[in-house]
């Protein structure tokens, strides 16, 4: 057997079994602490940031709470927190390229994004030489930005002259071809296992599972995953046998998982006016097997809306209390954290987990230098040629390897 089997794949979510049912911990850095968990052999040299817990004293005394830790995912030398794109969407690029790499993919990663995974996989894919292709929409190219030292030379950045749901048509038009592999989305396990880590580290720092996860969610996908990893830890033995409530939350009104839950529709406008617009996305996993609704019953858990009011107080919070400025995703799952202690939701010693998805960008830009990807190619969404562009895409990524 190998390192690991799937259950679930001809029919919603696959997900991994891995052989090994304890994890051991091993000496690797950052993520790859975790590798049983991984489904990769290696780690991806170069690549050396995970997620770091600590348990809160600002924040925690701010709420009452006796017993919250905070899962950052971002940059913060003083706690050595590393993620070098300053979101938990390193936290899947790092694994995703390994695995493709061990499974000798030849074909043109695509991804589609409005802004963090695109980051995150223009980082990472140099390092196993991964040829990638973003595909973004005009409004988001001020947030493609990669450390100055990272090699852009194996990214083809198109930018689509329309929104993300464009961008995503277009991409998936490409995907047809046979020259090139779409990541996967929440069906890409390497990009859920990766996220898990933030649940796996919380487990070994808390020693055991949290009561609840608090959470700003787009797809769900990181709910889905801290889920799945809490029922690997369950079954290693270690760590308790409680599953943690799941308390994910979006950015009302453009909030469409939580209305899949409470009901309500979502203005045509959307995702404008988002305190991020990160968190808008149309088509998320919620009703098939292994997904959001799924995490949701089997945990107890709760979506939360919150308003962009909300979201900017808990910013401000957050960055007075702990002393670093963090995502405006992540503010919104701060503002669910703050209304459910309010409401009494959250009593003082339960033990809570509050994923900061990301973190320390400003922090980052002021001590590091960065460079913006420029775009390769712009196009309208209704002239897109897509044999002619796939040919500028082959062209400049490299013909050869497909010979
Ligand atoms: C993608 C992202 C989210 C939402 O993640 P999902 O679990 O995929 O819904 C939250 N915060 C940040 C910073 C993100 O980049």
């Amino acid at each position: 057997m190998g390192k690991y089997t799937l259950t679930n794949e001809n029919n919603g979510l696959p997900r991994t079994v891995y052989e090994k049912a304890q994890i051991d911990i091993t000496s690797y850095p950052g993520i790859w602490k975790f590798i049983d968990w991984l489904p990769v052999d290696n780690v991806l040299n170069g690549f050396d940031g995970g997620c770091v817990t600590y348990k809160s004293s600002g924040l925690s005394r701010e709420l009452g709470l006796n017993n919250l830790y905070i899962a950052f995912n971002g940059y913060w030398p003083e706690i050595n927190a590393n993620l070098n794109t300053c979101s938990f969407k390193d936290l899947e690029a790092g694994p995703t390229i390994e695995m493709l790499h061990e499974k000798k993919e030849k074909r043109i990663l695509t991804v589609a994004s409005a802004g963090n995974t695109a980051r995150a996989f223009a980082n990472a894919c140099h390092l196993s030489d991964i040829p990638l292709l973003l595909v973004v929409p005009k409004s988001s190219l001020s947030k493609l930005w990669i450390p100055e030292e990272t090699p852009d030379d194996r990214v083809f950045l198109l930018c689509v002259d329309g929104d993300y749901s464009e961008a995503i048509e277009v991409s998936n038009q490409i995907c047809e071809l046979k020259e090139f592999i779409p990541e996967g989305g929440a069906k890409n396990i390497a990009r859920r296992d990766g996220m898990g880590t933030v649940m796996l580290d919380a487990a070994f720092k808390m020693k055991k599972i949290p009561d609840y996860y608090f959470q700003a969610v787009g797809s769900g996908t990181g709910g889905i995953s801290a889920w799945e990893a809490s029922m690997r830890l369950i079954n290693d033995g270690h760590f308790g046998n409680k599953l943690p409530v799941l308390k994910l939350a979006q950015n009302v009104p453009c909030a469409p998982l939580f209305n899949s839950v409470h009901g309500g529709v979502y203005s045509k406008d959307c995702p404008k006016g988002m305190y991020d617009g990160v968190l808008f996305n149309r088509k998320p996993p919620y009703g098939i097997p292994g997904g959001v609704a799924e995490a949701l019953d089997a945990t107890n858990g709760t979506i939360d809306g919150m308003t962009n009011e909300q979201a900017e107080k808990a910013s401000e919070i957050f960055y007075r209390t702990e002393g670093v400025d963090i995502m405006n995703a992540a503010a919104i799952a701060v503002a669910a954290l703050i209304y459910n202690c309010e409401t009494g939701n959250i009593k003082e010693n339960d033990t809570v987990l509050l994923n900061i998805t990301g973190g320390g960008e400003a922090l980052y830009k002021k001590e590091k230098t960065i460079k913006y990807l420029k775009p390769d190619m712009t196009l309208k969404p209704e002239d897109a040629d897509i044999n002619e562009i796939s040919k500028k895409i082959i062209n400049k990524l490299g013909a050869s390897i497909y010979a």
